[in-house]
């Protein structure tokens, strides 16, 4: 079979951004988890969008209403196709991550919970995966049980095992988490839910678009995702929902283009997915979202992949030689495409400014995961995360950097 060498100094050079200086050094990007950079590909797909095609979707029969609705239509295609989804049907278009995990506490879980319910989640969550469940919690009576995670940064699987009883209605994972790094086993864990009934959902917020996805080998319920983190615009995101649930569940927002025939008094509704999409969408960010996605799929989610755990496992070794650096997740096997440390001898935000004033951009603090620092006993850590535009010299001059910073600050 022919090898095929991935240029990666041809794919950074996609990014524009990534070409300037920062407080006079090249800028070195290490804050992905947080939001991606995009390729000139999705920057041009809405200019060009913005210059030809521009017109609401789905309301007028002239051209360019047509134009703007095929080409918005059509990404819900590429994204059940992106992630294996039984069909577009299934694709909701949301502004990201939060709000696709808002729309299942508001409209699946306060519809089908009551007082003796369980919603399992587990203590490694984004907030976004904790708050919209308390929420719901707080709604309708269920009760929270967390999956404690062990020191090593895995989940405990046993103590999952004994959580798991039959009154667990709903399952919420996160795939990748984004503070450690660590790649939950949601394929098993999905299985495993499914046989006591759970309906399940997986936050992939840190996995799509950084390692192979599919829905149909998940076999989870609701899968979560944002743009942003994947090449594509800020503003949009996809739930995606297994149909015969999506069409059981009420709408959680109300307005146009979801309806059948509103009465002053009350309305219908149209099936899934127009049930949940209410109001004019983000159509230049759906238009994006296609174009990042085509990008990725040229560069291939495979290589990506294995791009992404040698960048990481370079960061683990170079800063493991640096003394008083305390890392925060799986040493060792795969990984998400991250590093999160502690230094004892700096304070994260400090770190991070050091860092920014020699051009690194990285992010400090407790990441959206305040129940993990406390677990783990940290005001915050340091995270450095990595794209496919990232490099293997960037990881050496983050190392370098963080050695200077050792002998500024002690
Ligand atoms: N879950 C995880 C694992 C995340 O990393 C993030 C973003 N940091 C979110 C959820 C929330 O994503 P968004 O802010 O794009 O809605």
């Amino acid at each position: 079979m022919e090898r095929i060498i991935m240029d990666w100094q041809r794919i950074r050079s996609d990014f524009p951004i990534l070409d300037q200086q920062v407080n006079g050094h090249p800028l070195v990007y290490l804050d992905s988890a947080a939001s991606s950079q995009k390729p000139r590909a999705v920057i041009d797909s809405l200019v060009r969008f913005y210059e030809r095609d521009n017109a609401n979707v789905h309301r007028a029969l002239h051209e360019l209403s047509n134009r703007a609705t095929d080409a918005f239509e059509s990404v819900r295609g590429k994204v059940a196709r992106f992630i294996g989804a039984a069909s577009e049907d299934e694709i909701i278009f949301t502004r990201g991550t939060t709000e696709g995990i808002n729309l299942v506490a508001n409209s699946w879980a306060c519809a089908n919970l009551k007082p003796g319910d369980v919603i399992l989640t587990s203590s490694m969550e984004h907030h976004s995966g904790l708050v919209p469940w308390q929420l719901a919690a707080q709604r309708t009576g269920a009760t929270l049980r967390h999956i404690p995670v062990l020191d090593d940064g895995t989940l405990d699987m046993d103590a999952f095992e004994k959580l798991l009883t039959p009154e667990v209605r709903l399952l919420s994972i996160v795939h990748i988490s984004n503070s450690l790094g660590t790649i939950n086993p949601v394929r098993e864990m999905v299985a495993r839910a499914k046989k006591t009934g759970a309906v399940t959902l997986v936050d992939a917020a840190q996995s799509t678009g950084h390692v192979p996805l599919n829905i149909a080998d998940i076999g989870c319920d609701f899968l979560v995702f944002s743009g942003h983190k994947i090449c594509a615009p800020t503003g949009i995101g996809v739930l995606y929902g297994r149909y015969s649930l999506l069409e059981s569940m009420p709408p959680w927002h109300g307005g146009g283009e979801m309806i059948l025939q509103v009465r002053l008094e009350a309305s219908t509704y149209k099936p899934p997915p127009a049930r949940f999409e209410a109001g004019t969408p983000d159509i230049a960010g759906v238009i994006g979202l296609g174009a990042a996605i085509d990008y990725l799929q040229a560069v291939g989610l495979e290589n990506i992949e294995k791009h992404g755990l040698e960048l990481a496992s370079r960061a683990l070794t170079r800063l493991d030689e640096i003394p008083g650096i305390r890392i925060l997740g799986p040493k060792s096997g795969p990984r998400g495409s991250l590093v999160a440390f502690h230094a004892e001898w700096a304070h994260p935000h400090d770190l991070v400014e050091f860092a920014n004033s020699h051009g690194i951009a990285m992010r400090g603090g407790h990441h959206c995961t305040q129940p993990l620092m406390k677990r783990f006993q940290v005001p915050g850590t340091t995270r450095a995360s990595f794209y496919l535009y990232n490099t293997p010299e960037e990881i050496d001059r983050l190392a370098e950097v963080l050695a200077a910073a050792r002998k500024f600050f002690a």
